[in-house]
């Protein structure tokens, strides 16, 4: 849901004084700071249910994203075991970071054979930005944003990822795939 910020608030003569406004704030801000700092407390000796607290404890925690959140982009490998992808090359036009690098092979000529498809296809995320565009401009629906964000590594040459290891079954992208028919199914394209 959108939030919109109200910037035509008039100001009290409460407020206008400036100095208990700015206290206030620091008591909202510290009340949560020793919430957080504590708030464990209660929870561990069993007389609270849930932490009153905000922090999550990742990696040992996580929490569910949003359907529209952007992770690492994907490609979607189909039932048939192969990406859907026809190597057309119109994600690496459209990604701005110069990420994603396409090595497309031609078929044998035979008859009901994938008339194109990757030999090769690489995403280096050490240089992605998440942006999406490449989600957006395939016309295969063979690249998807995933919700998996955890690619931290020590090597910067490990963030680039080969063909098998972008690989995620359509199974897995379902609600993604379906979030993404509707989003830009809305723009007529
Ligand atoms: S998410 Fe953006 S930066 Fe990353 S590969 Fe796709 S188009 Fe490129
Ligand atoms: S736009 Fe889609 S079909 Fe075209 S190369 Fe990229 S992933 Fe493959």
């Amino acid at each position: 849901m959108a939030y919109y910020v109200e910037r035509n608030v008039k100001m009290t003569w409460w407020e206008r004084l400036y100095i208990p406004e700015i206290i206030r704030g620091m008591i909202i801000t510290s009340r949560h700071f020793f919430k957080n700092l504590f708030g464990f407390i209660p929870f561990f000796l069993g007389k609270k249910k849930e932490r009153e607290i905000f922090t999550i404890y990742y990696p040992e925690e996580t929490r569910e994203y949003p359907i529209a959140y952007r992770g690492r982009p994907v490609l979607a490998l189909n039932d048939e075991g192969r990406p859907n992808c026809v190597a057309c090359g119109l994600c690496e036009i459209a990604c701005p970071a110069y990420c994603i690098d396409i090595d497309p092979g031609a078929n044998s000529g035979k008859q009901n054979e994938v008339e194109r498809f990757p030999v090769e296809f690489t995403i280096d995320y050490a240089v992605c930005i998440f942006c999406g565009f490449c989600e957006e401009a395939c016309p295969e629906e063979a690249i998807f944003m995933s919700n998996d964000c955890d690619i931290s590594m020590l090597d910067r040459k490990k963030m680039k990822y080969n063909m098998q290891q972008l690989l995620m079954p359509t199974s897995e992208l379902k609600d993604r795939i379906d979030f993404c028919r509707k989003m830009y199914g809305k723009w007529n394209y």
